[in-house]
């Protein structure tokens, strides 16, 4: 492959010496969990979301798990209560609720933003309606001054999954991860903040809830050996905390990159027969994906490939159509079944360079 989707590799050169620095550090220390870099890039990364609160822990998914069953334990939640939630999004965000006995309520999307269409929500919200989730996907900001008011008129909480927009911001300024009552990111190597194996955090300026999730991610425990909660083993190791405490530094520049690249293909794909989502302000958008519509999709990926191009679906299936929820498989949602048959996402990230782009571009044009 001459350009690859993303290349890990690359991404981690761009900084190497200081990781590479950051984890013999931790190999040196004999310190390897619940310590001083947790700590530190705890505080960071709370400083940097703009939340009272972060808790470091195994995953995204876990994290997100963390958060509804937090509500739970806390008694705001109960199983049976239903959640509302884009149909367009990664699968996580949708095993989260149903993980801990909530419902799913899902909701179509707009093709345009590509986010949840915030015109469906309220007609969907029951008296067993407890939260809304919205999902940051592509790296492009959910939220909208609507739901915030649908959350307050009808007393729902506000969960943000930003596992996908690591710096995005809203047109308030509040930076996502801090606009909801609590919010999960993933640190998954190829996400815009990624560590170098698995990786999660909760933020949240709840005390409470910041103090639950805390327990719940170490056995349940909030003094050793004693257990207020069945937990589980959901921790962020220091290695992993130290690596993410350097990435943290570049991010912003990391993500001005791929705005460029993004530019880059917003103003030179001329073939009008590959669509281009919607150009949303600077500050919406980290465009940790850029996604395109094409009614020839797997030809284009095809032809992509054999130029020596990498491009990726996202996502194949809807969350409605696996296997795994066999019982929403014959419900119809179409702009959701239309993103997943029409989607591709170019390549994009902090190491491509802009020659890369300008070959991708040529290729695009001559489809
Ligand atoms: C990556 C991702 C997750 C899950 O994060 P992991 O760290 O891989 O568990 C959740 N939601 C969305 C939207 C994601 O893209």
């Amino acid at each position: 492959m001459d350009i690859p989707f993303l290349s890990l590799k690359d991404v981690t050169a761009l900084h190497g010496a200081e990781i590479s620095e950051a984890v013999n550090r931790v190999v040196n220390s004999g310190w390897y969990l619940q310590g001083k870099e947790n700590e530190r890039f705890e505080a960071d990364y709370a400083c940097f979301i703009g939340t009272k609160y972060c808790i470091g822990c195994a995953n995204g998914l876990d994290a997100l798990i963390w958060i509804f069953r937090a509500y739970i334990e806390l008694g705001i939640m109960k199983p049976g209560d239903e959640v509302i939630v884009p149909a367009n999004t990664y699968i996580a965000t949708i095993l989260a609720i149903t993980e801990n006995g909530l419902i799913p309520v899902l909701v179509e999307p707009r093709l345009n933003t590509l986010e949840i269409n915030d015109d469906l929500i309220e007609e969907r919200i029951t008296d067993k309606t407890k939260a809304i989730c919205i999902v940051h996907l592509y790296g492009r900001n959910a939220y909208t001054e609507r739901i915030g008011q649908l959350c307050r008129k009808y007393n729902l909480k506000l969960v943000e999954d930003n596992a996908q927009a690591h710096g995005c911001k809203h047109t308030d300024g509040r930076i996502t991860g801090s606009i909801g009552d609590a919010a999960g990111h993933s640190f998954y190597p190829g996400k815009n903040l990624g560590a170098l194996g698995d990786g999660g955090a909760v933020t949240t300026s709840d005390p409470e809830l910041a103090a639950a999730i805390r327990a719940l991610a170490n056995y349940g425990s909030q003094k050793k050996y004693v257990f207020k909660y069945t937990g589980r083993n959901s921790r962020l190791d220091e290695i992993q905390a130290a690596v993410l405490d350097v990435k943290l530094k570049y991010l912003v520049e990391d993500n001005l990159h791929r705005k460029e690249v993004a530019h880059y293909y917003y103003e030179h794909i001329k073939n009008p027969i590959i669509k281009l989502p919607d150009l949303i302000p600077d500050e919406q958008n980290v465009y940790h994906l850029y996604p395109v519509f094409c009614e020839q999709r797997d030809e284009l990926h095809d032809y992509l490939e054999a130029n020596g191009v990498g491009t990726v679906i996202h996502y194949p299936v809807p969350p409605h159509k696996q296997e795994c929820y066999k019982e929403w498989n014959s419900m119809s949602l179409p702009q959701t079944e239309y993103i997943a048959d029409h989607e591709l996402s170019l390549p994009i990230g902090p190491s491509i360079t802009i020659e890369e782009v300008a070959k991708i571009v040529t290729l695009l044009n001559s489809f």
